[in-house]
């Protein structure tokens, strides 16, 4: 499709002002990347980054999208890691970045906020109001409300702790491909006639429309305690979790692993000593003091059936944000020296096991390239595993590194269908499409376009996504 980006700039500047609109290669590329460890090509960068501040001008650039058939890539911070924040065609990318507005009502019980809000941010407003928020992706410091509302992601959270975001939306405004701005919910926490739309919406990851405005519960800031565990070997974290589930022993705010390979990086890069092997972090959460520090102790005699070499209660807030802080370290340790793709594996919980042993003989074993190593940590109390192909990336030609990219995808992917899980937390449509025509069928996948060509006819939003493509 041939397009003047000189008219494109002057009519989108028309809408959201000139210094707003973006046709330059360097800001362009920028929008193009992502953290998939293949190169960008010419497809994915944007003709235009613009960025809106307000819905009505949102609707208004849709409509000339629509008209003028020109698809429209929604970025939050594009921190998503599996595929999603990269656009799969020449669009315009619609940045959400100037909308940050956020108005909290004690008295009703919920806060609104605009989607460009950075997640850390949001909870520093509401920590003054006692309020907590229950999402936490590791990305907090950039990741947007939005963007985690569009994933819905509980991220660190352990969903049967806290369920998702979602679970606490009571409404939304959203704009349609088409233009049009609607509002869903209600200011009630009870269930709003109908259909739910604002449930439909949430989770849809800009397929099907831009938020604009998110509505949500207020929650009581609980107290919190926090506990580290060394283990002998990962198996011991395993079994662990699955017979928390087995024998429903109330699970965690947060249940963290790290094995050994992440958690030697993780403690070394936050300068404490290296741990003999793999480590478990635990976050207990009650609305009294007592309460948590009774359900931590109980917490903490449950975790002796894992026989760890060591569990402890981590009062010292200091040495407790260490601790947790090795983990991202881990994560950033691997995508900044040799990353491939981070699988996500979300399994029967009794399966939990096989799936990690299955996940390591295929990360090293891999056809497509010799030698790699296996680290792996994730939501372990979710349950999730991340298992990760560490290999030097950098050094690959492109074809090799979209042979590993999708052999670990595949491979990984095959394990959520053997064995009963899904794994969709990341934003992982544009990577999960072969996936949901195999866990489920071509009937499934064929419903999933409709609904997204009923509600988007000219196929604006984030074309190619739900396609999967590259
Ligand atoms: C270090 C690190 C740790 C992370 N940890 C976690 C984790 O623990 N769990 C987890 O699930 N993810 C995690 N992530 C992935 C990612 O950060 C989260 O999914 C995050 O919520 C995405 O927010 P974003 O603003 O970057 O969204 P983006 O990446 O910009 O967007 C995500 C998707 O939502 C769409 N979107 C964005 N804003 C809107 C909107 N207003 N309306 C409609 N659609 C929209 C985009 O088009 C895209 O499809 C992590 C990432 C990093 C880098």
């Amino acid at each position: 499709m041939n397009i003047n980006t000189k008219k494109l700039e002057k009519h989108l500047s028309k809408i959201v002002g000139k210094k707003h609109v973006f046709i330059d290669k360097p800001t362009s590329v920028a929008y193009a990347k992502d953290v998939m460890p293949y190169d960008i090509e010419e497809h994915n960068i944007p003709y235009a980054v613009v960025r809106p501040a307000s819905s009505q001008e949102i609707s208004e650039i849709l409509q000339y999208a629509y008209k003028n058939l020109i698809p429209v890539h929604i970025h939050g911070s594009g921190t998503s890691l599996v595929g999603l924040a990269r656009p799969k065609v020449k669009s315009i990318v619609l940045d959400t970045g100037r909308m940050k507005k956020i108005k909290i009502f004690p008295e009703r019980g919920y806060f609104e906020v605009e989607p460009g809000l950075h997640v850390a941010k949001l909870r520093e407003a509401l920590s003054e109001y006692n309020a907590m928020l229950p999402v936490f992706p590791g990305s907090e410091l950039v990741a947007t409300i939005g963007g985690a509302v569009a994933v819905n992601t509980s991220a660190h959270a352990v969903d049967a702790a806290l369920g998702k975001p979602g679970d606490y939306v009571l409404g939304l405004e959203a704009v349609l491909p088409t233009g049009e701005i609607i509002q869903t919910g209600s200011e009630s926490p009870r269930k709003p006639a109908g259909i739910e739309l604002t449930k439909f919406l949430i989770g849809s990851e800009g397929l099907l429309c831009v938020l604009t405005s998110i509505r949500m519960r207020l929650l009581p800031m609980p107290f919190f305690e926090n506990i580290v565990a060394y283990y002998k070997s990962t198996d011991d974290i395993l079994d662990t979790v699955m017979e928390m589930y087995k024998q429903r022993i109330s699970p965690p705010l947060f249940f963290e692993y790290l094995d050994g390979n992440a958690a030697r990086v993780g403690f070394q890069a936050v300068g404490l000593e290296a741990p003999p092997d793999a480590v478990a972090m635990i976050s207990m959460h009650s609305s009294t003091r007592e309460g948590c520090r009774e359900k931590t102790r109980k917490f903490l005699e449950f975790l002796e059936i894992g026989n760890p070499i060591d569990a402890k209660i981590v009062s010292d807030k200091e040495k407790w944000n260490k601790i947790w802080a090795s983990r991202a370290e881990a994560g950033n340790y691997i995508y900044r020296l040799g990353s491939t793709f981070g699988s996500e594996i979300t399994v029967r919980v009794d399966k939990l096991k096989d799936a990690f042993h299955e996940a390591q003989d295929i990360i090293l074993n891999l056809e497509s390239y010799k030698g790699s190593e296996f680290y792996s940590f994730g939501h372990i109390g979710a349950p999730t595993i991340h298992a990760y192909a560490f290999i030097p990336t950098k050094e690959l030609s492109n074809d090799v590194k979209i042979a590993i990219t999708e052999e670990v995808r595949d491979k990984t992917e095959a394990l959520n269908v053997k064995y009963g899980g899904c794994g969709g937390e990341w934003g992982l449509t544009a990577q999960r499409v072969s996936f949901l025509k195999k866990k489920y069928n071509e009937a499934y996948f064929d419903f999933l376009k409709k609904m997204k060509m009923t509600l988007d006819p000219n196929d604006i939003l984030n074309r190619g996504n739900l396609e999967g493509w590259r």
